[in-house]
Parts: structure tokens; C-alpha cells; sequence
């Protein structure tokens, strides 16, 4: 059992390992292969990512005089090819967005102004000062003074609240072509600065007036051609976002602010060209055109988040079911991401991030193969332990055959050494002996006939056994009168139980159907169940041998008064070389193998036997066999 518990564990244990190995290297192979396949993949998209960087600052380098550096930032920036952009000039200054101009314009001319000034501010006479600057207004042939007169004209309207003279000064006096560029003394553009004042009175959305002035205060601010200057246009522009929260109107703010801020953290930008972490604190990066004429501007999340899906808009990130992501310096990537590269010598820190969009399926792959393995390994196991059984129960037959050997020629010997032991005595005896007494010699013949007839029916028994075993008993099949057996069986036995201390008796059922059998056989049977009922009784014997019918069979059975047999004996008294008493064995009253003939030949007639018994009472051994003829296939090793 432990040999067979070894050759079964050893191999299943060495098959489990070998495909639990065999599936963590393919786990490995599969993400090995694929990693190869996306890193190509990625290298790809890196040098995609190096040739966009190319063309983007060729894009936005300084174009030929003809398109103003205000222009191509707005260019740029509504184009989104950057945040923001600021343009240097051959020395390196800045020419968008310039530095703030300090210049004053030449002084009012007029002297009505003073007068107007003071009434103004120092004697609050609004509407006395409105007057005299719309006087001015119209006196003068100087645009700048006229637009300047008439601010100052719609200031001290508004003032003295009078909103709609006001407001008609707006709509009609100054949206005139010739005041557009007007200046006031600090450089800056009136009309957009009336106008928003004018908004600020009325503040009111859904007012006509505001509507149009607002109409066209947003078409100047985004209206990149006018000289309107960037921090007077990003200031009106944050203003007017602030008077009506919500509008999307200025695509260039952002970009604005954030060229300013730029221009004034770093009034010596590095103009190299790779992409570098500007001093503005929110994350801006900068990188310089190869002409370092201009420095583009870009967000963290503009470069990790829009980027790529430009890339991808343009077709240049082909594969679909993967996920490519550009990580700043520092930013650690995702557990899905399984492959990072360097994403270029202009990024430098940067990395490029490869994930499965579905890693599902590349599971789903790996899950498969692993699958056949298992399944592999469940047949390889089942078959191991197919053949394993097969082989252990080749060696029980075996086991079980050397066994029946060994008991055979054991019980053989010891069986055949009693009679002739008690033979050689008797003989013996009488050859020692000075004379012959007639009687005593015929009384030694006897005992020695007798023990002859024992040893016959004992080899006559191990013979049956022996060709009962090797499946070689023949039968010579005939229909035969029941009661003949009987009779048979009685002449055989009655040398043998015609003694003092034994009844033996007969009865058999008139007009009994014919049996088909062999005859020989048949008396057999009965003369070992009647040796049996003899050997295993005591005292005053009496011993009964039936032949009756029932139902469609023949019962031929021996009853006798002896020891009888407990329940559980009589399940086992048909098994090979099984005795109750093993005493008796060394009596020399027995070896086994009687009923287990009996049942065997009885089979082979297509019957059974019947065992009622009672310990101490006594026992009937009914051996049923089929009376009909047609019953005849039945019996098996039967000529037919
Ligand atoms: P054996 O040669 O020992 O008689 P058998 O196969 O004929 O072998 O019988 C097996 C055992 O059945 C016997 O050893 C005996 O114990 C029991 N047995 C058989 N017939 C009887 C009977 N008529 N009464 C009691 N016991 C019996």
C-alpha cells in the first residue's frame, strides 16, 4: 500500500510542480513577449513625439515681417499649439509682450482744460465741466485731445447721472473710425477704456445699449491687428470676464497672462531648446525654437494631458488598444503602466508610460494556455493513476493466486498425510504381527479401505478444485431422473454411514421432472454435503437425503442433527478453504474446499444453494437446480 501510495504521490507531486512552473513561465514569456512588442511600440511613439516637438517650434518660430509678433502669439495660442508664447527680438528683448511703455503723450494744448479740470475735481461741478470738454471736443483738431475731451466729457456725464447723454457720447461721438487708436497721456487706448466704463454704469446683460457697446468691445480686444497694448488688452479683458461671469470670449486671456507673467519672471529666458521647468511657481514649462526668437509656454497638464491626444488626432498613435501617457519629472506611473521610456533628449525627465487598455485579454490569453496545461496535467495525473490501479490490481490477482497456491499445497499435504499415515500404521501392525488373526486382518482391511476411499475422495476433490480453478471443468450435460442421484449417492456412502451411531434416511418425491445435468457431478455435490453433515455431527446422527420439487426447480437437500452453524458462518462457509472450527482441521476432518465445489458446479447448473441452520440443532443444505430443459444456456461451460 505504501509502495503503491509512493509510485501514485511521487509523479502526481512532480506533475503539479512541472506545470506549476511551466505556467509561471508562461505568465512570464507572455509578458515578456508583449513588453517587447510595446516597447517597440512606445519607441515609436517617442520618435513621433520628437518630430511633433520639430515641426511645433518651426511652427511658431517668428515668421517674415509681414505677420506682427502679437498676431502669431494670438496664432498660436487659438490654435493651441502652445499655452503661450513670447517672441525675442535679435538682442534678445522682448518684443511680445513688450515691456510696459512709460511714455507720456504730448500735453493738452487747449487751456479750457485747467478750467475744466478744476470744476471738475475741485468744485464738483460735474455738468459745468462736461461742457466745457465737449467744447474742447470740438474745438480741437488733435484725435488724441478729441478722444480724451470726449472721456472726460462722459465722465462728468455719468457723474452728474446722466447716463443716456452719456452713453449717446459712447455710441455716437466716439465710435468714430478716426479716435479708434486715440491715446491718453499714459499711452493706452480710450475708446475700449470709455467703453468699459460706460458697461460698468449700465451692468446690465440684457440692456440693448450694453449689448452692442459690449459687441464691440470684444471685437477689439480680440482683434490682434489693432495696436491695442497686451496689458491694457489683458486688463480689459479680465474686467470685462468679471462684469459678465461665464462668457467664453477671450480664447487669448490665458495665454496672455500667462506670456506676461513669463516676460516679467525671466527677462533672460534660457533659450535652450529642450523642455525645462520655468521659474512662474503653477507648473509652466518652457522650451526655446531653434531660432531662440521664441519661447513656447506650456502647462503641466497641457503636456501630460492634450498632448498626446494631439498625436493621436494627427494618426500617429496607432495601436488602439493600448493607453499612452507622458509622465513629468517625478510623477510616478500607474500599477496598469508596465512599460516606461525616456520620452526624448527636449523632454528630459520626462518618461513615456505604456498601459493596457484591456488587460483583460492579455489575462484571458495567459489563462488559456494555463488551462491547457492544467488540463494536461489532470490527464497525466488521472491516466498515472489509472495504470497505477491497474497494475495493483494485476499484482493482487497475482498475490491472490500465490496465496491459493501456497494454502493448496499446504493443506494438500497435511490432508493427504493423515489417511496415508493411519494406512502405513494399520499395515504395519500386521506385517509386525507372529501370526495372522483372520478377524483382526479383515477389521485392518477395512480401516485401511475405508482411509483408501477418504484419500480418493480427498485428491478426487483437490482435482476438481484444480481444474474448477483453472476454469477447465468440463460437464457432460444429460437429463437425468433426480431420484437416480440420489440413489447413487447412497450407494456411495453406505458402506460408510451403515453404523450404530447413525440414521440415515431418504425420501424421495414421486414422478420427479427430469434434471438436466451431469450426473457425476450432481453425486458429487451431494456426497460432500453428505461427508459434511456426517463430520459435523455427534452422538446419534441422523441424517435425511431429499429429493422433492418446487415451484420450476428440483430440490435435492441433506439435513442432519449435528453442530449447526451461526449466521454469520453460513455467509462464509462457500468461501475457498474457509472452516468455522479450525480444531477440526487438524482432526484431519476437513480442508475447505467442499462447499466451495459444491457451489461451483451447483452455479453451473444454472441453481443455488439454500443453508437453514440452527448452532447446536442442526443444518439443510438444499441444493435448487432448474428443471426445465430450455434452461440449458443458462449453465455456463456446457456443450450445447
Ligand atoms: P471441510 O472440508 O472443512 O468440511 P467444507 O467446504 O465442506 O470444508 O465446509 C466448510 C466449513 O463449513 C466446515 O469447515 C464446517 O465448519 C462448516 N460446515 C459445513 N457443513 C456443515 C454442517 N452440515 N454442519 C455444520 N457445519 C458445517
Amino acid at each position: 500500500m505504501l509502495l503503491l501510495l509512493i509510485v501514485v504521490v511521487v509523479p502526481t507531486i512532480g506533475v503539479l510542480w512541472f506545470v506549476r512552473v511551466a505556467m509561471e513561465n508562461e505568465q512570464l514569456a507572455s509578458r515578456q513577449r508583449l513588453t517587447n512588442a510595446y516597447r517597440t511600440q512606445l519607441r515609436f511613439v517617442k520618435h513621433q513625439l520628437d518630430a511633433y516637438w520639430s515641426e511645433l517650434a518651426a511652427r511658431c518660430e517668428p515668421r517674415d515681417d509681414s505677420v506682427s509678433p502679437q498676431r502669431q502669439f494670438a496664432d498660436v495660442v487659438t490654435s493651441r499649439a502652445a499655452d503661450a508664447v513670447v517672441y525675442y527680438d535679435d538682442l534678445g528683448n522682448t518684443l511680445y509682450p513688450p515691456p510696459q511703455s512709460t511714455s507720456i503723450t504730448a500735453e493738452n494744448s487747449d487751456p479750457a482744460w485747467a478750467e475744466a479740470e478744476r470744476l471738475e475735481h475741485e468744485q464738483n461741478d460735474a455738468v459745468q465741466a462736461s461742457q466745457i470738454y465737449a467744447a474742447i471736443s470740438q474745438r480741437t483738431a488733435d484725435t488724441d485731445e478729441k478722444a480724451r475731451a470726449l472721456q472726460a466729457h462722459v465722465r462728468c456725464l455719468l457723474k452728474a447721472k446722466k447716463l443716456h447723454a452719456a452713453l449717446d457720447v459712447v455710441t455716437i461721438a466716439l465710435n468714430s473710425r478716426s479716435l479708434e487708436q486715440a491715446l491718453d497721456q499714459n499711452g493706452r487706448q480710450i475708446v475700449p477704456n470709455v467703453e468699459l466704463m460706460a458697461l460698468r454704469q449700465i451692468n446690465d446683460e440684457t440692456n440693448e445699449k450694453f449689448k452692442a457697446i459690449y459687441r464691440r468691445l470684444v471685437r477689439r480686444l480680440t482683434d490682434y491687428e489693432s495696436a491695442l497694448t497686451p496689458s491694457q488688452r489683458l486688463f480689459l479683458m479680465k474686467e470685462l470676464t468679471q462684469l459678465v461671469p461665464g462668457s467664453d470670449s477671450f480664447p487669448t486671456m490665458a495665454g496672455e497672462d500667462l506670456a506676461a507673467r513669463f516676460a516679467a519672471a525671466h527677462p533672460i529666458p534660457s533659450r535652450d531648446p529642450i523642455l525645462q521647468r520655468s521659474q512662474l511657481p503653477d507648473g509652466v514649462w518652457q522650451i526655446a525654437a531653434p531660432s531662440r526668437h521664441a519661447v513656447l509656454l506650456f502647462r503641466t497638464e497641457t503636456i501630460t494631458e492634450t498632448l498626446l491626444s494631439t498625436l493621436a488626432q494627427d494618426d500617429l498613435v496607432e495601436a488602439k488598444e493600448t493607453n499612452v501617457r507622458l509622465l513629468a519629472p517625478g510623477q510616478v506611473a500607474d500599477e496598469q503602466e508596465f512599460i516606461t521610456i525616456p520620452a526624448g533628449p527636449r523632454l528630459p525627465g520626462w518618461r513615456l508610460s505604456l498601459a493596457l487598455d484591456n488587460a483583460q485579454s492579455f489575462n484571458s490569453a495567459v489563462a488559456q494556455k494555463n488551462a491547457v496545461y492544467l488540463w494536461t496535467s489532470f490527464l497525466v495525473v488521472l491516466s498515472t493513476l489509472l495504470i497505477t490501479f491497474a497494475i495493483a490490481g494485476t499484482f493482487r490477482r497475482q498475490i491472490r493466486i500465490a496465496n491459493l497456491k501456497n494454502d493448496l499445497v499446504g493443506t494438500v499435504s497435511h490432508e493427504l498425510k493423515t489417511p496415508l499415515a493411519s494406512m502405513r500404521l494399520l499395515v504395519d501392525t500386521l506385517i509386525e504381527g507372529d501370526s495372522f488373526d483372520e478377524e483382526q486382518v479383515r477389521e485392518y482391511l477395512n480401516l485401511i479401505a475405508k482411509e483408501n476411499t477418504r484419500l480418493s475422495r480427498l485428491i478426487d476433490n483437490f482435482l476438481t478444485f484444480s481444474r474448477m480453478e483453472r476454469g477447465k471443468h468440463g460437464f457432460d450435460f444429460a437429463f437425468i431422473d433426480a431420484g437416480f442421484v440420489i440413489k447413487r449417492t447412497l450407494e456411495a456412502v453406505d458402506e460408510r454411514f451403515r453404523r450404530p451411531d447413525c440414521e440415515l434416511n431418504s425420501e424421495t418425491e414421486r414422478d420427479l421432472p427430469a434434471v438436466f445435468g451431469d450426473l457425476d457431478a450432481l453425486v458429487t455435490v451431494l456426497l460432500n454435503l453428505m461427508d459434511n453433515a456426517y463430520k459435523y455431527s455427534n452422538g446419534n446422527r441422523a441424517i435425511v437425503l431429499r429429493a422433492h420439487s418446487r415451484d420450476n426447480d428440483v430440490c435435492l437437500s441433506v439435513e442432519d442433527n449435528g453442530i449447526g452453524l451461526s449466521r454469520n458462518s453460513t455467509r462464509r462457509i462457500f468461501q475457498r478453504f474457509y472452516q468455522v472450527d479450525q480444531s477440526l482441521v487438524r482432526l484431519g476432518h476437513g480442508c475447505g474446499l467442499g462447499l466451495s465445489i459444491v457451489k461451483h458446479i451447483v452455479k453451473a447448473h444454472g441453481g443455488h444453494v439454500e443453508v437453514e441452520s440452527k448452532l447446536g440443532q442442526g443444518s439443510r443444505f438444499t441444493v435448487v437446480l432448474p428443471k426445465s430443459a430450455s434452461r440449458i444456456d443458462t449453465l455456463s461451460g456446457v456443450p450445447a
